[in-house]
């Protein structure tokens, strides 16, 4: 998927209160396939357990979450 896509998805995951803050630093975000775990890193870095992050190293997910963070702080 190419990044400006995976930005919108992201937009839209956010807009959307698909974000469920967790404890510990991690979250749950609810994609259109299914429900994924992202958590950030001591370095302020984000990961997803999805198959596209795993496979790239970015999806919609983490960056939703790395939006949020941005807007909400901690
Ligand atoms: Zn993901």
């Amino acid at each position: 998927m190419p990044i400006h896509k995976m930005l919108e998805k992201a937009d839209r995951i956010l807009k959307r209160g698909r974000i469920e803050r967790l404890d510990g630093g991690s979250f749950n975000v609810i994609g259109d396939h299914g429900t994924y775990t992202v958590v950030q890193t001591l370095d302020g870095k984000v990961h997803c357990n999805c198959p596209g992050f795993i496979e790239k190293g970015i999806c919609s997910h983490s960056l939703a979450v790395s939006k949020y963070l941005q807007y909400y702080k901690k």
